[in-house]
């Protein structure tokens, strides 16, 4: 058994190869459901893509995986972003249908990682999870400095900065139209979600993403606030004047995109016991399926004769 922390898409990817080489995966994740930054907020008929706003692939293997899934539905062209995909209905879709080899456990945050006689992970609660043949980590990486203090000082020199995303919805009409805007100023991103396939037309959803200068020097603001500067700051930009919107909500994400990444696939702790995700690569959802990718190769690699079933 190979334990995975993290459910986003470094961590589904590494569960999905090992699982077809035969390994059965236990994957951990603090959140209440997977896809980590490939986050869709849902509510009653509105749904916010307020993490990564579109998926693009530069390198083969990503483009087989996204080619696949929209073979199988689960992925759709951008209309007007040609280099664009998005998950159908939502950004996690093509990652998360997992052979039953996997097991998902949501709402478990790892406090540490030991090794005797096998690895084991420790959770808030205190329960004790192994032992574990392999290890593949793929929190960030100032959260996996927690975990493996011994290399916090490669672990620190990768930055990730943080963006505020705002999530505003008007019941009636189009009060914006167009597909992803770059306004410019502090506003990085607007995405006008009926523009993108498999999400509902109306009400009309808009999700703004600041640029990562204005959120560090905006951190402190709460979540009502940070909407309401950001919604201005759009309007200003774009030259629009808007009705207020009927709900508007802000997310901060503190690691949000890499800025200075690790420069290698994973790191190793040990031949077993990986670190990963896309700030090993780079800033983009393409370098966190390459990160997974690569730690389930490495774990193969160490362990070439998977544990029998059952
Ligand atoms: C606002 C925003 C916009 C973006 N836009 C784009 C874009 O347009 N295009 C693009 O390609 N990329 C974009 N990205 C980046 C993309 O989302 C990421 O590169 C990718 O999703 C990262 O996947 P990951 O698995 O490496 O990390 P994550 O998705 O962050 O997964 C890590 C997981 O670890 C879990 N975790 C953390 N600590 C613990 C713990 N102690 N115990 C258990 N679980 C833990 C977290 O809950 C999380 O689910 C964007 C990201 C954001 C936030």
């Amino acid at each position: 058994m190979i334990a995975i922390i993290g459910s986003g898409l470094a961590g589904l990817t590494a569960a999905r190869h090992l699982a077809f080489a035969g390994h059965l995966a236990c994957v951990f994740d603090k959140g209440r459901g997977p896809g980590g930054r490939l986050a869709t907020r849902r509510g009653g008929d509105v749904m916010f893509d307020h993490g990564a706003a579109r998926l693009t692939a530069k390198r083969p293997a990503f483009a087989a995986a996204l080619k696949l899934a929209v073979g199988a539905g689960t992925a759709a062209r951008w209309p007007v972003q040609s280099d664009s995909f998005v998950g159908v209905p939502e950004m996690k879709a093509p990652f998360v249908d997992l052979p039953p080899v996997v097991r998902l456990h949501q709402s478990v945050r790892i406090m540490s990682v030991t090794e005797d006689g096998g690895w084991h992970l420790t959770d808030e609660g205190g329960a004790r999870h192994g032992p574990f043949r392999a290890v593949i980590c793929t929190v960030p990486p100032a959260q996996a400095a927690d975990l493996v203090p011994a290399q916090a000082a490669r672990l620190h020199a990768v930055r990730m900065a943080p963006q505020w995303a705002a999530m505003l919805a008007w019941d009636g009409g189009a009060p914006v139209q167009g597909d992803l805007l770059h306004p410019g100023g502090v506003i990085e991103t607007v995405q006008v979600m009926a523009s993108k396939p498999g999400r509902p037309a109306a009400p009309c959803a808009v999700v703004l993403h600041a640029t990562p200068d204005w959120t560090c020097a905006h951190l402190d603001l709460t979540r009502p606030e940070a909407a309401q500067r950001l919604l201005a700051e759009a309007q200003g930009a774009l030259g629009l004047d808007l009705p207020p919107p009927d709900s508007a909500h802000g997310h901060r994400w503190l690691y949000a995109r890499c800025e200075v990444p690790l420069g290698a696939p994973f790191l190793a702790v040990a031949p077993t016991f990986l670190l990963g995700g896309d700030w090993a690569l780079g800033r983009d959802a393409e370098h966190a399926y390459e990160s997974g990718l690569a730690m389930a190769n490495a774990v193969i690699e160490a362990l070439p004769e998977p544990a029998p079933l059952g």
